[in-house]
């Protein structure tokens, strides 16, 4: 190790990939397309990086940390642009618009603040083509989770209502350095075509599915007492006292479509 090393920042989530046989598999998922605006969230020191930019790519990348930013920013790499921010200050629809197209979206996410992540990319969804990221495996069980399991809840729903979500392949913790004390895994998301998407009202869907989950051991009628009526649930084919982990995600979409805003 060569004396001005970056020292890994926990706040930050810094594990960086060393594993080429795993970063040849997200490349390998990625298939870079020339032309294609791709925009790397948390380049760290470029493990991911460097490969993207070997297909030809031309890449932007997002980095909060600013030794890091420098680092890649001094490398004057023709086809990489490094912003200098917190990736959930990016207004991912004026950044499409100065690209010129939507965008595909990677990266090994720091995993403390991945939800957080998750949901910003969904408020801009018209604006992305699709998501590769690295996430806790934990993570990536439940964004795939389908109904009856206990993986299953609001992340889920709210990712599968919008999105295609496939999850590719495991990571161990051997892969990074520092190893993370837990498992990994890389999803896949892709926005469904809006047309194929009947929500109408994205805030109260959000809302039901919160309050759904919120208390996942109590039946539906209980859950969302306050938010939709018994006879909304019937009318929207469900049991009033089924629980919400049995639910599948097109049972929250009629419920929203079928339940008025304000039940009272
Ligand atoms: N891509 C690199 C790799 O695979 O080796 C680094 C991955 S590391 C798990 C996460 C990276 O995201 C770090 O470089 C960290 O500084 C950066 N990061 C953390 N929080 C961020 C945020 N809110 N916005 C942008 N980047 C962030």
């Amino acid at each position: 190790m060569n004396s001005d090393a970056h020292i890994p920042r926990k706040r930050f989530g810094q594990h960086f990939l060393h594993d080429p046989g795993v970063l040849q598999r997200i490349v390998a998922a990625i298939a870079p397309v020339p032309g294609q605006p791709l925009v790397e969230i948390g380049p760290g020191e470029g493990a991911l990086t460097n490969p993207l930019l070997a297909t030809g790519a031309n890449l932007h990348v997002i980095e909060l940390d600013r030794d890091l930013a420098a680092r890649l920013r001094g490398r004057n790499a023709p086809r990489l642009r490094v912003i200098e921010s917190d990736v959930l200050d990016i207004d991912f629809r004026a950044l499409a618009g100065r690209l010129g197209g939507p965008l595909r979206l990677v990266g090994n996410l720091p995993y403390n603040v991945s939800s957080p992540i998750l949901f910003h990319a969904l408020a801009h969804l018209d604006a992305i083509v699709d998501m590769h990221f690295m996430l806790q495996k934990e993570v990536v069980d439940r964004m795939a989770a389908e109904p009856g399991g206990k993986e299953y809840g609001r992340l889920s729903v709210m990712l599968q209502a919008w999105c295609e979500v496939e999850s590719l392949f495991n990571v161990g913790p051997g892969a990074f350095r520092p190893p993370p004390k837990v498992d990994s895994a890389v999803a896949r998301l892709r926005p469904r075509p809006p047309a194929e998407v009947a929500i109408a009202d994205p805030k109260r869907f959000a809302a039901i599915v919160k309050a759904a989950f919120g208390q996942r051991r109590k039946t539906l009628r209980n859950a969302l007492q306050g938010v939709v009526p018994a006879e909304a649930v019937e009318a929207a084919g469900l049991d009033p006292g089924d629980r919400a982990e049995r639910i599948p995600v097109d049972g929250f979409i009629r419920l929203a479509s079928l339940s008025p805003a304000n039940p009272h």
